[in-house]
């Protein structure tokens, strides 16, 4: 049996993701993404790679996340080229991609940058959506006769990957996934047993090793900034409008008393952010409470049951964000007495972060916790050449202490190996990496599974016949028995939740 993976989008690349699969003539698309960094016809999926009617002939497209890289291009195929395949994807998906495609749509007019679609096509976009619970296996197509089955992806709320399987072939797509907890969301899990095909794994970190001592270096920066607000100083951390703010409170209720932050007033930027938080707590089913347990929650009622996350009071801590709107709470920041701020964007080229940074940054008592991309030197150094063009003055001084965050929400080398093992495929597809990277990656891999390898460029096809190829370790190449599989695993979810319930009425 020979399948077809075509590369959309996210080919040696980040960004875009989109990536057609055909089974028997049967197609599916996985991801449609767009490009944060480009404005021209490489922002969404090199759609005129594929012969004409191929895009009526797609039979359903499986979102894996709401991140713009994976959803940004949907309302774009489904409105503007008129594909008419049926999507799916979990409810938060739908519910933050809504929030993330208008926001897109508002911010390109406001700063007169072109955008092909509407709020009103985002709309009619996600009115067919299907939305799919963790766990579920359903089937898809006409004739409604591809399985599809969602497992747990960490990486992001609502994120799941996606086994499909047709005609006695099977293929695991990874959207982008880690294989470790944040503390906010857990690791990615797939049941002990599935055997795809061919597994469709993202690389962005497939060259890095994440140092060990992750909690000890979680220890030191919540130390940091708690010693910075008890000497009266401000804490600014910068972040992208989703999901980094719901990482960082849980990483601070995970090392302290909840009570050592009591007095100090939390703020998050108003808008976007603030209203992507109150999903995340609605959604509070997809992070770790469920399936770990609640350390903080266990200890103040006696249970004995312990585990590390509090993810319960990291929930508290979120609840407690006061949103900080720039035309109403200037003042504050001017104020004297300690305060933490959540503000947007990330990598501080403008807005709020950049300038609050400009007024905090010049006392030593405040602190900045750097997102781990940005290199301070440089954040200053534009920083003071800007304040210093608009002001005529001296240049300032940039004495405020900075650390950096720590942030874990893709696979390291170490994941995505795991993760090929345990599922033992008879191909690996790597995307979502630097060029560079995956192919270096490849190579290795390859060696180490005794299975080729692929790290496909944009528009390029992967014939692939499964037919003739071995399973890499020990796998038998039995058929997966999906509902089988599933069953076993959804009780290990609930059998978890069961024992958080019972733990916290103990
Ligand atoms: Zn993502
Ligand atoms: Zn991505």
């Amino acid at each position: 049996m020979s399948i077809e993976i075509q590369v959309l989008g996210a080919g040696c690349e980040v960004g875009r993701s989109c990536i057609l699969l055909t089974i028997k003539d049967r197609r599916i698309l996985f991801d449609c993404g767009a490009h944060p960094g480009f404005e021209d016809e490489d922002r969404f999926p090199a759609f005129q790679k594929l012969p004409s009617g191929v895009l009526n002939e797609i039979e359903a497209i499986l979102v894996s996340h709401y991140h713009f890289d994976h959803v940004g291009g949907l309302p774009y195929l489904t409105e503007i080229l008129s594909c008419p395949a049926a999507v799916y994807m979990t409810e938060p998906t739908e519910e933050l991609s809504r929030l993330l495609l208008k926001d897109f749509v508002a911010t390109s007019k406001g700063r007169n940058q072109s955008c092909p679609y509407t709020e009103s096509d985002v709309e009619k976009c996600l009115e067919r959506v299907k939305t799919l619970q963790l766990g579920d296996q359903v089937t898809v197509g006409t004739p409604n006769d591809i399985s599809v089955a969602t497992f747990y992806a960490g990486h992001a709320i609502g994120g799941v990957m996606f086994f499909v399987q047709h005609a006695g072939t099977s293929v695991l797509y990874s959207g982008d996934y880690c294989m470790s907890s944040d503390g906010h969301l857990g690791a990615a899990r797939v049941p002990f047993g599935l055997q795809p095909d061919v597994f469709i794994s993202e690389g962005t970190y497939c060259n890095v090793l994440y140092p060990e001592g992750r909690f000890r270096r979680e220890e030191e920066l919540v130390d940091t900034i708690v010693k910075t607000v008890q000497n009266d100083g401000k804490v600014l951390i910068p972040i992208p409008a989703l999901g980094k703010t719901q990482g960082i409170c849980s990483m601070i209720s995970k090392h302290l008393e909840s009570s050592a932050l009591a007095n100090i007033p939390i703020y998050i930027t108003e808008g976007f952010a603030s209203k992507a938080n109150m999903s995340h707590i609605k959604h509070s089913e997809w992070t770790v409470t469920r399936k770990l347990g609640c350390w903080e929650c266990e200890r103040r009622q006696g249970g004995k049951k312990r585990s590390r996350f509090n993810d319960a009071c990291s929930h508290e801590l979120l609840k407690n964000l006061r949103p900080f709107h720039r035309n109403e709470h200037w003042n504050l920041v001017y104020q004297k007495g300690p305060m933490i701020l959540f503000a947007t964007p990330g990598n501080m080229s403008t807005g709020v972060s950049c300038d609050v940074f400009k007024v905090w940054s010049s006392s030593p008592q405040n602190l900045v916790v750097m997102p781990g991309f940005l290199l301070t030197n440089v954040v200053s150094s534009r920083v003071s050449s800007e304040v210093l063009a608009a002001t005529d003055t001296s240049a300032p001084d940039i004495r405020c202490r900075t650390v950096n965050q720590i942030s874990h929400i893709h696979s390291d080398k170490r994941g995505i190996l795991r993760m090929c093992r345990q599922i033992q495929a008879k191909g690996v597809v790597l995307v979502h990496g630097e060029k560079q990277r995956l192919t270096e990656f490849k190579k290795e891999l390859g060696q180490t599974l005794g299975v080729p390898c692929y790290a496909p460029e944009i528009g390029e096809l992967l014939r692939i016949d499964t037919g003739e190829l071995k399973r890499s370790g020990f796998g038998d190449g039995r058929r997966n028995n999906l509902s089988e599989l599933t069953t076993k695993w959804r009780s290990v979810l609930s059998s978890y939740e069961r024992m958080t319930k019972g733990g916290s009425n103990s």
